[in-house]
């Protein structure tokens, strides 16, 4: 059976439009869920600056529930909560999921996207549906499908932060302050978060971080270094003593994650890290999160003599079947505050509004769509 949806679709060459239209019935390995709420990211953003010829459907995370499956879908049922996101579930089935839907539209359109969650209804392939305990927040827990699994998965996974490190995050928007999170799920003693804005730098110590760095006050890089000579010299954790190299004192993070993407911060997060010792230890990790829309110059001699390494991380290099209930649990015993990381709240016909406020940097969270 069909079922009726309103659509967010971004035409190549107008304002973003809610669309009323109708969404087929899934075909074999397609589900359609009805949805509570949806993040609004970054990636959206990207895509619409993108020269397409055809129209857009927008949105990789939400929140709601199954209202119809198609042939051989067995993990979820209808009338299941679930999760959107844009990673499979799981890596033994990924290879079965082939790509994304395209939509019929009023007016002869047509529209494309692997997953479209800026709508009341989604069409969607089983792979990308996390099956969640009815008794989840309805709302807050929409962002779990990419703001967090990105930067939280990107400490956990990609940069496997242990416990004691050092770490610092650049950008504290919705994936940076799910990352600040995590290292202090990690026991991550030493947090710094790096922005423009002291404002949303007070708002990253109440997810954890220790320190606050104001990249417009001077070098970001200067002011971590600082930071860490200070937090290393006074002899914590025992673990980085001696580790200084002829006789300099050590300094820079264990691990730097850069939750932008500019030119300027992916070259700042290599000097950011902790240089390694011959014989002793690596140098630290820097981990690409934000989207990049340029090259970098990295000085590769230092990399060599000091054995740091920059590595990129995607989705948080997540597995969502075993990393969204491990999150979600974060986020009912308190150690993931969803409720604050959702910052500003807008209806399905706001969508113009909300990716300019989006735009102009005035989301110190993350903004979400309700759709119920
Ligand atoms: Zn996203």
């Amino acid at each position: 059976m069909a079922t009726k949806a309103r659509v967010i679709v971004a035409p190549p060459d107008a304002p973003m439009q809610v669309v009323e239209t109708e969404l087929p019935a899934p075909g074999p390995g397609m589900v359609v869920v009805e949805q509570f709420a949806s993040g609004i990211c970054h990636s959206q953003l990207h895509q619409l600056h993108r020269a397409r010829r055809e129209g857009l459907l927008l949105g990789h995370e939400s929140t709601g529930r199954v209202v119809a499956v198609g042939a051989g879908v067995g993990h979820v049922a209808v009338g299941d909560t679930v999760l959107v996101t844009w990673v499979p579930r799981s890596p033994a089935a990924a290879a079965s999921w082939s790509g994304g839907v395209a939509l019929d539209l009023p007016g002869g359109r047509a529209a494309t996207a692997d997953c479209f969650t800026w709508a009341t209804h989604t069409l969607v392939h089983e792979q990308l549906v996390v099956r969640a305990d009815a008794g989840i927040a309805p709302d807050v827990t929409s962002i779990i499908g990419c703001a967090v699994m990105t930067g939280a998965g990107a400490v956990l996974h990609t940069a496997d932060v242990q416990a004691g490190q050092s770490v610092a995050v650049f950008g504290v928007g919705g994936v940076g302050l799910s990352a600040i999170a995590a290292a202090r799920v990690r026991g991550a003693e030493l947090v710094i978060a790096v922005d423009l804005d002291d404002e949303k730098l007070a708002f990253a110590r109440r997810f954890g971080a220790t320190h606050g760095v104001n990249a417009r006050a001077g070098d970001p890089v200067e002011q971590i270094r600082a930071i860490t000579r200070e937090y290393y010299g006074a002899g914590r954790p025992e673990r980085y003593e001696g580790l200084g190299f002829r006789g300099m004192p050590i300094e820079g993070v264990d691990v730097a994650l850069d939750c932008i993407g500019l030119k300027v911060t992916m070259e700042q997060i290599v000097p950011a890290t902790r240089p390694g010792r011959f014989g002793v230890n690596q140098g630290g990790v820097a981990v690409l999160v934000g989207v990049p829309s340029t090259t970098v110059e990295l000085d590769a001699s230092h990399m060599l003599l000091t054995e740091k390494s920059f590595r990129g991380s995607i989705g948080g290099s997540c597995t969502p079947d075993v990393d969204f209930p491990e999150f979600l649990a974060w986020h009912a015993d308190g150690r993931l505050p969803l409720d604050e990381l959702v910052t500003a709240r807008f209806r399905l016909d706001e969508v113009n509004e909300a990716c300019a406020a989006l735009e102009r940097g005035e989301i110190s969270g993350r903004a979400i769509f309700e759709l119920a």
